[in-house]
């Protein structure tokens, strides 16, 4: 039983079982091995692997490979790697539709032998006429009336690999004149002399995408096949094909509403030339809309499965803003990440009054409401600050540090500014500091100090690099380029800041992959998967403390 709120495929699936329907519901994720999983697919994921935990039912993972130019397996585990790492686990061993050739193309056989499907040899530009438009009927192709016997022998011919790619294709038979062009006589087999990373040389024709998504559902006993929107002018084929075969049972398609994101791309066409083309550093370049980029940016599955389920099921197209998702993980980060303290832009200050040599211990809770223990952070005359949290001349309502102002380092003492210390170029490279005793863990005598600024100690801080994202796209709508431009023309040219010579606490030497965590004031941040070293940390700025986005 679902306490989540009812959206309308909730409510069929739930009707459907009251109903006596189905004593247990199967569904599927069907992606075709071809690219990574992005943030649309999180949705479907959800929702596919969702309805079935919430109703006992099961769901299946099954990778729809019916295009074996463009396939690989490099694809196959990193979508594998992806839903198991969202939190859910496919009924059984992963499935193929090329599992189904051998049944298809049976399958096809039987649709010759009813006189319900025919070898065509038009080229494809004739096809295309023939094929008419939304406002005029299409005209039967001269092939069309082939008998069964001519048909049998030239599909046989076509698996045989007599025939070159495109020399001929089998269609079913339905209806030139259909108001819907899918009924059209649709290609069910095309001839493509090319390995397949499942079934090796077997084949050289191929079913259709159409061809084969509902048989293999049938197949597998799915209940409820879900799908996007664009398919909702198949579904008629869907079912002609399941109506005129053999099949073990009926499913039924059900469309929803794709999920668009702001400021990002979500086609794997333009998420793999972005990558081929070098314009990000991989599939999971933390700036993509990749899971496996969300995963290494510092994403958690809870905060991915909180975005979809905030972001509902509908049967209406919309644009989500950004700003959700970014909200989602900053909640969750806030509830559980450790704090910390970063130096981005180390500025030296020695505190002239403290006694050289002396080292206090000072400890700071790693989470102001969550009982997860302290952090020791040792504490002497030299610390680093952030070059931005002192000038020499602030604009009014400055906070921070100034000549002769006042700030309180966290978890530690009131220091005054003295004196700047500049090179020859007249840039500050030191700050000389004094520090009031009485002021740990208290509040000075008499005067109110109102900022509070993050440091380091100098000595055993640890250094570090850390990568500062933002959105891959300057604009909202990154598809939309200037006229004749492309959304490459609308990538943000400030995605990606590298700061070098940052300084941590010493405490996140111990940091591991699996950490995330809060750097005081900077944003939450998490080890780079791929290039952080014990030698030289990388952390990676998972998302802002605040939306600056003003969305
Ligand atoms: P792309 O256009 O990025 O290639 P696709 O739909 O061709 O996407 P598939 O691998 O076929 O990619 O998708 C697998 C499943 O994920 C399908 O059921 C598809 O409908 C769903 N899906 C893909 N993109 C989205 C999206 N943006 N929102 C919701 N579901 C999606
Ligand atoms: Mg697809
Ligand atoms: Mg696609």
């Amino acid at each position: 039983e679902s306490t989540a709120p009812a959206h309308f495929l909730r409510q069929i699936v739930q009707a459907d079982l009251e109903a006596g329907k189905h004593s247990q519901i199967v569904t599927r994720f069907p992606p075709e091995p071809n690219g990574y999983l992005h943030i649309g697919h999180a949705k479907s994921i959800c929702l596919n692997f969702g309805l079935a935990g919430e109703f006992g039912g099961v769901c299946n993972l099954r990778f729809d490979d019916t295009n074996p130019t463009k396939e690989e397996q490099e694809y196959i585990d990193a979508i594998k790697q992806d839903v198991e790492w969202l939190g859910f686990q496919w009924a059984g061993e992963v499935r193929h539709a090329s599992d189904y050739f051998d049944q298809l193309h049976a399958w096809a056989i039987e649709l010759i032998k009813a006189g319900k499907a025919y070898v065509c040899d038009l080229t494809p530009e004739q096809a295309r006429e023939y094929r008419g438009s939304l406002t005029e009927p299409g005209k039967n192709s001269p092939f069309r009336d082939r008998s069964v016997e001519e048909n049998l022998d030239l599909f046989a011919r076509m698996t045989a690999g007599e025939f070159a790619d495109g020399a001929k294709v089998l269609r079913a038979k339905i209806d030139m004149s259909a108001p819907n062009m899918n009924l059209r006589d649709p290609i069910i087999y095309r001839i493509r002399h090319a390995h397949h990373h499942q079934t090796g040389d077997k084949w050289c024709v191929y079913p259709s995408y159409d061809f084969t998504h509902g048989q293999s559902d049938a197949i597998e006993g799915i209940t409820h096949s879900i799908c996007t929107l664009e398919f909702e002018d198949h579904r008629p084929l869907y079912e002609w094909f399941l109506d005129n075969l053999p099949v073990p049972c009926k499913p039924r398609q059900y469309e929803f509403a794709r999920l668009n994101l702001n400021y990002t791309v979500t086609s794997k066409r333009k998420l793999k030339q972005l990558v081929d083309e070098g314009h990000v550093d991989g599939w999971d370049d933390p700036r993509m809309s990749t899971l496996s980029a969300f995963r290494r940016r510092g994403y958690t599955p809870a905060s991915i499965r909180e975005f979809c389920e905030r972001i509902g099921v509908t049967r209406s197209d919309g644009v989500v803003d950004m700003g959700m998702l970014e909200f989602c993980i900053r909640d969750d980060l806030d509830a559980h990440a450790p704090r910390a303290m970063c130096v981005l832009r180390p500025l030296k200050v020695v505190i002239t009054n403290y006694p050289e040599g002396q080292v206090e211990t000072l400890e700071l809770p790693r989470h102001p409401k969550q009982d997860i223990g302290v952090r020791v952070l040792p504490f002497s005359r030299e610390i680093y600050i952030d070059r931005d949290d002192f000038m020499i001349d602030p604009p009014k309502g400055y906070k921070r540090l100034e000549p002769g102002g006042e700030v309180r380092l966290r978890g530690s003492y009131v220091i005054r500014a003295d004196e700047a210390i500049t090179d020859a170029e007249g840039n500050i490279v030191e700050l000389r500091c004094s520090y009031d005793p009485d002021t740990l863990g208290k509040n000075p005598e008499g005067r109110k100090v109102k900022g509070v600024i993050h440091w380091v100690p100098a000595a055993e801080s640890i250094e570090c690099e850390v990568r500062l994202y933002d959105r891959l796209f300057k604009t909202a709508n990154p598809d939309k380029g200037e006229e004749g431009g492309s959304f490459l023309d609308n990538i943000n040219p400030e995605s990606l800041v590298v700061l070098k010579g940052c300084r941590a606490e010493p405490s996140l030497a111990e940091a591991s992959l699996a950490d995330r965590f809060q750097f005081e004031r900077e944003g939450y941040f998490c080890l780079d998967s791929k290039d952080s070293s014990a030698e030289l940390p990388v952390f990676n700025r998972t998302v802002t403390l605040r939306d600056s986005w003003g969305g």
